[in-house]
C-alpha cells in the first residue's frame, strides 16, 4: 500500500486538533488532519458558543459554525483534511504510522486530539432537546438560564462543581443524585447541601426530559420509585460514561486512571514526538479556548523538535 508521508499528522479535527494543524502548517510543516466526521466531537454538539473571544457575541454562533470557520482557516494554510477514522497507530519506530480503513500514513510527529467521547445511552427526550434546555456545561451555557429553574443530574465531583457554578446564574437548582451521597470532596459536597438555591433530591433518578420544543419539566423517580414531575427550564447532565477517545492507542501511551493521556509541560506524551491536546488529556476546564491553546502549544513544541532534529542532521 502506498503510504503518504507528512511532517505532522493530527488525529481529531475539533478545536484542539484544528488549531495544532493551523500552527504547524503556518510553520511550513506539511500537515494532515484526520477526523471521522467533518463536524463532530464535543464542539459539534454545542448549540451556541458565546464565550469564545471575538466570536458569537454579536451574531449567535453554533459549535458547528465555529468548526467550519476553523476548518476553512486550516485549509487556507494548506492543511490537508481527510474524513477518515483513525483505527490505530504504530509508535514504536519513526516515522510513526497512522492507520485508517483505506490508507496508512506516516509522519515525523503526531498530535492526538480525539476529545472525550460522550455517553452512547441517551435519556428519553435528551436528544430532541439538546440546545433547547438540555446542556452539559455550566460555564458555557449557565448564563442562558439566568433566573430560571434547572435540574442538575449526577453525583460526581463534576456535577457538584457545575451546580455551584450554575448557582451564580439561576434561580433554583434541583440536584438529582442517584445515590445517597456525593463522590466529591467533603468541602464541595457541603457547599452544595448548604447552598440555599440548591435542593438535593437524593436516591432519585431522571426518567425522561419533557417539553415540546423546549424543556418544561423532568420526570424523576424518587426513593421507593415514587414518580414526580419537576418543573424546570433547563437540565444539565453529568452522568457516568463520558470517556476519553483513547482506545485506539492500544496501550502505546501512558494514560491516567480514567484513560486520559498523561502529558508533560509541552503536551508531550510518554512517546517522544507524540503530543496530546484538548479534552483527550483530561483538562479540568473543558472549553474551546483551552483546547485551542493546547493545540497551539503542541504545534510549537513539534516545530521546535523538528527544527532541532533538522539542524542536527545538517551538522553531521
Ligand atoms: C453540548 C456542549 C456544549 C459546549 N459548549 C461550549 C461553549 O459554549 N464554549 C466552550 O468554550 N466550550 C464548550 N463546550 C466544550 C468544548 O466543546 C470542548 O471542550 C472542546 O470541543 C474540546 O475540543 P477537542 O478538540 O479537545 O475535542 P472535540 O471537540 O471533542 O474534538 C475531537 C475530534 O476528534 C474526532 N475523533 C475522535 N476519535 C477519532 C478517531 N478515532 N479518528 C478520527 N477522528 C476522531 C472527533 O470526531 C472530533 O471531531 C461544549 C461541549 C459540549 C458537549
Amino acid at each position: 500500500m502506498n503510504e503518504e508521508t507528512y511532517d505532522v499528522i493530527v488525529s481529531g479535527a475539533g478545536p484542539a486538533g484544528t488549531t495544532a494543524a493551523i500552527y504547524t502548517a503556518r510553520s511550513g510543516l506539511s500537515t494532515l488532519l484526520l477526523d471521522k466526521a467533518r463536524i463532530g466531537g464535543a464542539l459539534g454538539m454545542a448549540h451556541q458558543v458565546a464565550n469564545y473571544p471575538g466570536l458569537g457575541f454579536k451574531e449567535p454562533l453554533s459549535g458547528a459554525g465555529l468548526l467550519e470557520l476553523m476548518h476553512a482557516h486550516a485549509e487556507s494554510f494548506g492543511v490537508v483534511f481527510r474524513p477518515f477514522q483513525v483505527y490505530g497507530f504504530e509508535l514504536s519506530t519513526e516515522p510513526f504510522r497512522v492507520i485508517t480503513a483505506t490508507q496508512v500514513y506516516q509522519a515525523k510527529a503526531l498530535v492526538i486530539a480525539a476529545g472525550a467521547r460522550s455517553r452512547s445511552n441517551w435519556i428519553p427526550g435528551e436528544r430532541e432537546l439538546v440546545g433547547h434546555g438540555v446542556a452539559y456545561c455550566a460555564t458555557c451555557d449557565g448564563p442562558f438560564f439566568a433566573d430560571k429553574d434547572v435540574a442538575v443530574v449526577g453525583n460526581s465531583e463534576e456535577a457538584v462543581t457545575e451546580a455551584l457554578v450554575l448557582a451564580g446564574y439561576v434561580s433554583h437548582i434541583f440536584l438529582i443524585n442517584p445515590t445517597s451521597r456525593f463522590l466529591a470532596e467533603d468541602g464541595e459536597a457541603a457547599a452544595v447541601t448548604s447552598n440555599e438555591k440548591i435542593e438535593v433530591l437524593f436516591n432519585s433518578t431522571i426518567q425522561s426530559i419533557e417539553g415540546d420544543g423546549a424543556v418544561t419539566h423532568v420526570q424523576v423517580a424518587g426513593p421507593q420509585g415514587a414518580q414526580r414531575a419537576v418543573p424546570v427550564q433547563g437540565v444539565f447532565l453529568y452522568l457516568a460514561g463520558n470517556k476519553p477517545a483513547t482506545d485506539f492507542l492500544d496501550g502505546q501511551l501512558t494514560l491516567d486512571q480514567e484513560g486520559y493521556i498523561v502529558t508533560g509541560p509541552e503536551l508531550d506524551t510518554s512517546v517522544p514526538g507524540v503530543y496530546a491536546a484538548g479534552d483527550v488529556r483530561g483538562n479540568r476546564l473543558r472549553q474551546v479556548v483551552i483546547a485551542t491553546a493546547d493545540g497551539a502549544m503542541a504545534a510549537m513544541a513539534i516545530d521546535r523538535r523538528l527544527r532541532k532534529r533538522a539542524k542536527l542532521i545538517s551538522q553531521r
